[in-house]
């Protein structure tokens, strides 16, 4: 159950509570709410109270970021809070695009003479480009916002770190490097993330999913990412022998072959968001998605989000 985050009188966050204690204390007028999303309430006569240490837990993607708050409650952990963030990265390039063309259209009128101006332009230390940027900001700015309403005592930040080199041509790594399970681990994750957690052929989400090679391995297909994709059980039978353009799916081999944006998205932020948060001084602790997945697995815990 996802808790109300509350506020004491002089708006110091108090432990989130459960949502019907804060309607009981908002039946009786003791509380008053103070924010709609994340809902929080504030407490009009109360001015302190214990609290526990809750940990933000971050797990950045390209499109979408997975939120949590955990509490460190003397029976054990739990989860009180979760969210989904989406990333308007697509959007802030499409617009920074649309206004370059029209810069560019402006400039080209002959109008008036206009001096070069790209010698003042300098980029500071650390820009990256802002739809990237903005999914730094995105994270950061909840985890202020989380940070006034409830007593955050640490981040722990998933670091999904993709290994370019070994992405895009496994053949090359060392050979233990290339068997060790993990690795394994880190490139479903990589396809999970490219071909949207769903079957290639068929879009089927929520079933098990099998690796699947398009050009099949048995007619000379290899083992490089830009050949592999996700197809349940179902799928992969019925293609059997057949390339995916044989077996009905010319789109998939293009596909396939785009380059590793989002994977160099994610990359390009988690370092700038690292280095924002210990900047700030905030405890940090750090997983990578692959690592965090293989243990999930081994110890067969669910995933939460
Ligand atoms: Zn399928």
């Amino acid at each position: 159950m996802e808790r109300v985050f509350v506020l004491d009188c002089n708006k110091q966050p108090l432990m989130p509570c459960h949502p019907a204690r804060a309607r009981e204390l908002l039946d009786k007028g003791k509380a008053a709410v103070y924010r709609q999303y994340p809902l929080t309430i504030i407490l009009k006569e109360r001015d302190s109270g214990d609290v526990q240490a809750i940990a933000f837990k971050v797990d950045p993607g390209s499109k979408t970021t997975g939120m949590a708050l955990v509490a460190d409650f003397k029976r054990g952990k739990r989860l009180i809070w979760a969210a989904e963030l989406a990333h308007r990265g697509q959007q802030i390039k499409d617009a920074l695009e649309s206004r370059r063309s029209l810069r560019r259209g402006r400039r080209a009128r002959h109008t008036r003479y206009r001096p070069a101006r790209f010698e003042c332009r300098r980029r500071a230390a650390g820009w990256l480009p802002p739809s990237l940027m903005s999914r730094v900001d995105n994270i950061v700015t909840w985890a202020n916002r989380l940070g006034r309403f409830s007593p955050l005592a640490s981040v722990s930040l998933e670091l999904v770190k993709f290994d370019m080199q070994a992405i895009q041509n496994p053949e090359i790594s060392g050979v233990e490097y290339q068997q060790g399970e993990l690795m394994g681990y880190e490139v479903r994750e990589y396809l999970l993330e490219k071909w949207g957690r769903k079957c290639a052929y068929c879009g089927v989400k929520n079933v098990p999913f099998e690796v699947e090679h398009i050009n099949p391995k048995s007619r000379g297909g290899s083992n490089r990412v830009s050949n592999l994709t996700l197809a349940c059980r179902k799928c992969n039978e019925a293609k059997g022998n057949q390339t995916a353009a044989e077996f009905g799916h010319p789109d998939i081999q293009a596909k396939a072959k785009a380059p590793l944006k989002d994977a160099a998205a994610v990359n390009a932020s988690r370092r700038k968001l690292y280095g924002v948060f210990a900047q700030a001084g905030i405890p940090l602790e750090i997983g990578t998605g692959g690592r965090t997945k293989f243990n999930r697995v081994k110890q067969s815990y669910p995933k939460a989000h």
